[in-house]
């Protein structure tokens, strides 16, 4: 049985910390005896802590780090089929297989997350309105229940548990492996079409009017603008680029990962260094000198640009932030995001990551969060009670139009403000206290969030 060591752990923003027992089994068998036998009151996996609030912290419980069971097992090239441990990451799947010309069917924004941290998210890429969230790409899943049986789940085989654990935040079990299809590409390169859209009316235009037109398409949006200004953003679309877009360096290598320079953020910036001046004036920078027309780009500038800078979160101060994602249905995105963006504007906390995107229909995961319409995400600098006071309006505004907030991002929601905006919950809690009567797989949001009890 693995051993646990008491620290405080936090999510990707560094906004609470917690204590929690923390074990790092090292094989399955270890993972299944400490599910089974371990002292915690009860236990949640986690990945590479990539989620920004509590998701994979527990308070006063067992925390399972699953990156050692991280093996690849095997691959269908007649299929495209990945089946490996769910404690690998996107990084090691792109490392292996750009070069035999496969890539994620969808990934999130940083590559430094586990397949299991990806699936329990049910992430959106910037491909959600072709092609959905990541669940619709499993074959196949083995759960780690809390009987310490394994449940092999899919689509048709123990459906509903499959539906309860894409997208459920660890709450059903420990996805032991995956059966992922692939994408086959031709290039590790992107054909990105930049273009700049005045406010928020015309980068809504742009992403309607042509969407289609493009598998992948993201905007940068400046939530300090305002009057004729809100919403001013820059677009960035794309799709796979074939051998024929490139050019004679890349030409001879087309699925060579490009080298990438690292650099980190050595310590926390002390607080002052972002302020509204600081920012407004790095936002004006960007929109002015942001890139127009059509440029090939490799994949890591086009899907992590982030992912160049370690430790990049340290950039909010010791305080840490909180990443607000909100998403309106098509019917009442316009109304919601104008009055998100001018409540953020207004209360001078905004940060300079602001990211808008097209969502496409509804998938089947119970508490999946991406639904037909747009989502806008925006990182708020903890500020302390100002902020709290700042989320609690912008929840407002996002319950009065019908939308939702992410669980993967939150780190503040209350229970009410969470069921409101989650209709299957009660078909989630149904599953959940079939399989795990004891609530043995429990984490400090699901009981803050009201999904659990204990
Ligand atoms: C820079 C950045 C950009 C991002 N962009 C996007 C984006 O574009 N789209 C998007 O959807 N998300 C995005 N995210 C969020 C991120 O993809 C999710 O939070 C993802 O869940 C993190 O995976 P992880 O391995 O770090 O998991 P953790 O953060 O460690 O855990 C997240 C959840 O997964 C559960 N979990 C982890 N492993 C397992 C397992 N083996 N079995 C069962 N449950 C498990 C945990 O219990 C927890 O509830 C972004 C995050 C960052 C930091």
């Amino acid at each position: 049985m693995a051993q646990g060591v008491d620290a405080t752990l936090s999510g990707w923003g560094q906004y609470e910390q917690e204590t929690c027992s923390v074990f790092r089994p090292e094989r399955r068998r270890e993972l299944v005896e400490t599910v089974q036998n371990g002292d915690q009151p009860n236990y949640i996996a986690r990945g590479l802590g990539r989620s920004y609030g509590d998701s994979a912290v527990n308070a006063n419980g067992g925390v399972l780090l699953q990156q050692r069971l991280n093996r690849f097992t095997g691959f269908d090239p007649a299929h495209g089929v990945l089946e490996c441990e769910a404690g690998v990451s996107l990084e090691e799947i792109i490392e292996a297989f750009v070069r035999r010309g496969y890539f994620l069917p969808v990934t999130p924004g940083t590559k430094f997350v586990t397949l299991g941290g990806a699936l329990a998210a049910d992430v959106h890429g910037k491909n959600h309105h072709c092609d959905g969230t990541i669940g619709r790409f499993v074959q196949s899943l083995d759960l780690l229940t809390a009987q310490g049986e394994v449940l092999t789940c899919s689509p048709q085989q123990n459906a509903d548990v499959f539906w309860a654990t894409i997208g459920g935040m660890g709450l059903t079990g420990i996805i032991l492996s995956v059966r992922l299809r692939l994408m086959p590409i031709e290039t590790a390169y992107i054909n990105v079409d930049y273009g700049k859209a005045r406010n928020l009316d015309q980068a809504l235009e742009m992403f309607s009017g042509d969407d289609e037109r493009y598998r992948y398409s993201v905007a940068w949006i400046d939530c300090l603008a305002t009057n004729g200004d809100l919403g001013r953003s820059v677009l960035m679309r794309g799709n796979h680029a074939d051998v024929s877009d490139l050019r004679s360096e890349s030409l001879s290598r087309p699925l060579v990962l490009r080298p990438r320079r690292k650099k980190s953020m050595p310590i926390h910036f002390p607080n002052f260094v972002l302020n509204p001046y600081t920012v407004q004036a790095f936002n004006t920078f960007y929109y002015k000198r942001a890139p127009q027309g059509r440029r090939v780009v490799d994949l890591d500038s086009y899907f992590y640009p982030l992912d160049g800078v370690t430790h990049w979160n340290r950039m909010y101060g010791k305080r840490g932030f909180v990443q607000y994602q909100a998403l309106f249905g098509l019917d009442n995105a316009r109304r919601g995001l104008v009055e998100v963006i001018e409540a953020v504007s207004q209360s001078r906390q905004s940060s300079f990551l602001a990211v808008l995107k097209r969502t496409g229909p509804q998938g089947d995961g119970m508490l999946s969060f991406p639904k037909e319409g747009y989502t806008l995400a925006l990182d708020l600098p903890n500020t302390g009670q100002r902020l709290t006071d700042l989320l609690r309006r912008l929840d407002e505004i996002v319950l009065k139009y019908d939308g939702r907030l992410y669980l993967a991002k939150d780190a503040a929601m209350t229970a009410d403000t969470f069921a409101a905006m989650y209709p299957r919950l009660a078909e989630f809690k149904e599953v959940k206290s079939r399989i795990d009567p004891q609530c043995r797989f429990s984490s400090s949001q699901a009981r803050r969030v009201g999904i659990v009890d204990i």
